[in-house]
Order: C-alpha cells, then sequence, then structure tokens
C-alpha cells in the first residue's frame, strides 16, 4: 500500500501541533532538514523554547486552529491528546497536505520512516502493515551499522562528476577513522595510500578498486608530490571518486594543502575528511594530555625535519608542551638546543613509537638522558616525542590528588 518518497522539506515549511517529548525529537530532525519549523502548544518543552529564543522557529504558544497549517507542506500532530491530533489530520487532509499523527501512526497520510543518512544517501525504513516504531528502528540500526561499517559498496553505478577526498584515518587503529572517513572509503573507485594511518582499511575494498601506494618506506624514493597531485588530478577528470588515504589529519605535516591546491587548480570537486592527528591521539593514548591545567596551557607542534625551530626551543624553555613529528633522527639537535637556551635538564620526555597499533611502546626519559635512552631502546620512526611536564609519568595520578573537585 505505502510507496516511499524521500520529501525534500528544506526551506518548506512545515506545522508542529503539540510541544512535548516527542515533538521536540521530531522538531529537532526537520530543523536538521533546513525546514521552516511552526511550532503551535500552549506550552512548550524547555528545549522547544531554547530554539524558540533562537530563533531557529516559530512558536505559537496558544491552541492550534486549522488556519495554522495555511500554507503547511507537511503536519505533524504530536499532542499527547489522541482527539485533537485527529482533529489536526483532518484539517490537513481538508488541505491535501500530507500529514502524521504519532499517536496512531495508521491515521495520517504518510508513514514516519525510521532514517539514517550516511554521506548522500538517505536510508528510511517504514513499515507497510500496522506501524511498529521499535521494530523499524531496530532494521535502520542494523541497515546503518553495516553501512557505517563499510560493509556495503558505495560506488556509484552510473556516470559521475570525479572528485577527490582528502581522508585523514587516524593513527593506524582503523577503529580511529572518522564514520565520513569510512564511508568515503565505500565510496571510492581509486585509493590513493600512504604508508602511516589506518592501511589495514584496505583490506576491505573491492578488488576492482584501483589501490596505488605512493608511500614512503626506507627501501623505496618516495613517489614525488607533483605526481600525486597529477595522479589524483588525472583520475578525477575521468569521473572516478579517488580518495587519499592519509595518516593522522590531512592539514598536519601532510601535506594536504598542496593536494586541495592542485585539485582546485585543475578545476576538481575536493573534499577534506579531517582525521585524529596523531600529533595529539598518540600522547593521549599514552596518558598525556598535552594541556593540563596549572601545568601546560600551549602546545607546540612541529617538526624534526626543520631541526631545531626557534619557536620549539622557546617553547621548552617557557614551559609549554612540545610535540615533535618526525623527530627521531632530529632529536639530538632539538634536545641540545634546548638545553642551550636554558630548558631544563630534568624535564619530562616521552617518545611513543607506533602509537595505537600492537606494536606500540613508549621510552620515558628526561631531556639530558633522552639522546642515550632512545639509542639504547633503539626509537625508530614513526614516533612522538613529547617533552614538557605534561610527560611526567606520575602526572595524572598526582594531578588527581592535587584537584580532586574539579
Ligand atoms: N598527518 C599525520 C602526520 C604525518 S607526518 C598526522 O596528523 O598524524 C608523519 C609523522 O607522524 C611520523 O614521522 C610520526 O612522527 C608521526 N606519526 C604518525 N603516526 C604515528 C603513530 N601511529 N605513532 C607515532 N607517531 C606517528
Amino acid at each position: 500500500m505505502t510507496a516511499l518518497f524521500g520529501l525534500a522539506l528544506t526551506g518548506r515549511r512545515v506545522v508542529v501541533v503539540g510541544a512535548g517529548k516527542v515533538a521536540s525529537r521530531r522538531v529537532r530532525r526537520f530543523l536538521a532538514e533546513g525546514a521552516h519549523v511552526c511550532v503551535v502548544a500552549p506550552a512548550a518543552s524547555d528545549d522547544i523554547r531554547r530554539h524558540a529564543q533562537h530563533g531557529d522557529l516559530e512558536w505559537r504558544d496558544r491552541e492550534a486552529a486549522a488556519a495554522d497549517l495555511d500554507d503547511a507542506w507537511f503536519v505533524l500532530a504530536a499532542t499527547d491528546d489522541p482527539a485533537v491530533n485527529a482533529a489536526v489530520v483532518s484539517w490537513a487532509d481538508a488541505r491535501r497536505i500530507f500529514s502524521i499523527d504519532v499517536s496512531d501512526g495508521s491515521r495520517g497520510s504518510a508513514r514516519q520512516a525510521a532514517s539514517s543518512q550516511h554521506g548522500d544517501l538517505a536510508v528510511g525504513v517504514v513499515s507497510t502493515e500496522g506501524p511498529d516504531p521499535a521494530r523499524i528502528r531496530a532494521v535502520r540500526d542494523a541497515v546503518a551499522a553495516h553501512i557505517d561499517a563499510g560493509g556495503v559498496d558505495l560506488r556509484r553505478r552510473r556516470t559521475h562528476e570525479g572528485r577527490v577526498i582528502l581522508v585523514g584515518s587516524g593513527p593506524g587503529d582503523p577503529s580511529l577513522i572518522t564514520v565520513r572517513g569510512r564511508q568515503a572509503l565505500s565510496e571510492a573507485d581509486v585509493v590513493v595510500t600512504d604508508r602511516l594511518g589506518a592501511t589495514e582499511l584496505l583490506v576491505t575494498v573491492p578488488y576492482d578498486v584501483e589501490v596505488v601506494n605512493v608511500g614512503k618506506s626506507p627501501d623505496n624514493h618516495p613517489v614525488p608530490q607533483h605526481e600525486i597531485n597529477a595522479l589524483l588530478v588525472d583520475r578525477a577528470k575521468r569521473g572516478l571518486v579517488v580518495v587519499r588515504l592519509k595518516g593522522g589529519d590531512p592539514f598536519v605535516f601532510g601535506r594536504g594543502g598542496e593536494e586541495v591546491h592542485a585539485c582546485l587548480e585543475a578545476g576538481v570537486p575536493v573534499e577534506v575528511v579531517p582525521g585524529v592527528t596523531s600529533a595529539l591521539s598518540v600522547p593521549a593514548l599514552a596518558g598525556i594530555p598535552v594541556t593540563q591545567r596549572q601545568v601546560a596551557g600551549t602546545v607546540v607542534i612541529t617538526s624534526g625535519h626543520a631541526g631545531a625551530d626557534p619557536t620549539a626551543v622557546a617553547a621548552m624553555v617557557e614551559g609549554a608542551t612540545l610535540v615533535v613529528l618526525m623527530g627521531v633522527n632530529a632529536l639530538p639537535g632539538i634536545v641540545q638546543a634546548g638545553l642551550d637556551a636554558g630548558a631544563a635538564p630534568g624535564m619530562p620526555v616521552a617518545i611513543i613509537e607506533r602509537g595505537s597499533t600492537p606494536q606500540e611502546r613508549i621510552t620515558r626519559t628526561v631531556l639530558s638522558d633522552a639522546v642515550r635512552s632512545a639509542g639504547e631502546t633503539g626509537v625508530k620512526p614513526p614516533a612522538i616525542i613529547v617533552i614538557g611536564q605534561v610527560a611526567h609519568p606520575e602526572l595524572l595520578a598526582s594531578a588527581a590528588a592535587a584537584t580532586p573537585h574539579s
């Protein structure tokens, strides 16, 4: 009996009669779709009042009348009085406006779908016989979880405009990619990947997805950046969805800016999906908060490639937290520059290799002893070096003792 249509409510007037718990929930959904929402009810939930005060919606604080439905595209009867809801539905029918009655889902002319959104895909589940909200929600949850876990091939089948999606995949643990990042992978016709990040996710892409590895490793030459840029642009111009999978966040020492620039210059649409950067997450996983009240209020993130950057040296002296990426080879120079500038020799240092992976290893030391300790444990890239009081092994235990009520 029920045909399914996705209604476009953006910019269209939706009238909600009632302003209790159920109405509040549905109102959020209409607002999320960009509908012009008018709520009619003598009393409203805090949530609806706040939305009204912020100007997100119009609230008519009185009993509803048939004329309230004028100009509406869609009506929701959501009072706790079934007789009122029935009246609202009959006003809507008389005006040929689709409606839902929350007290009796079989009465209005529309059915409430349990829905979920996955990028540009919307999934809606309705039952065609008697309404059973908990049941359709269970189906929706199962389908949504399957899609978000990468279980569905979301590549476009019809000819489409090619584009590039830069995806930050996080520090390595595949569960630390964002939901949008995961979706983008399911949409990819081509994946251009590095060595770092959640590359384990690539085992799940279909065999006919082209996977190009441009990551550098000790025994191969890195693919020059201009060649990577050209590859992204070339595939996108062939009408393919290209995912550029990167470790951490694309814009933190990831050359993401250069790739976006190359795409824009070539007229290729490009989307950036931020990632969980190793600079902040690897310390966090090792129990090191990069800021902590009364300990460090500034974080400087630097790259060892630049050697001992003056701002980084100043951070060590001034008591800020210094996080060094790509710093294993540069460690001696950075430590020496810090000590020469007056940084405390006893300043705590933590070196975390392969954070978030089963091979994670933490070396704890102090500034004056850092080079020796790193040599002794044989520290190898990829590693994050944290220099500052926040790297003190007892920090969290002592902070908890010092500020029990905050
Ligand atoms: N865009 C990335 C950084 C790329 S630069 C991000 O936001 O995380 C590469 C450097 O990142 C490595 O040399 C290392 O310093 C650091 N790194 C990346 N993943 C790491 C991990 N799992 N553990 C430790 N360091 C990591």
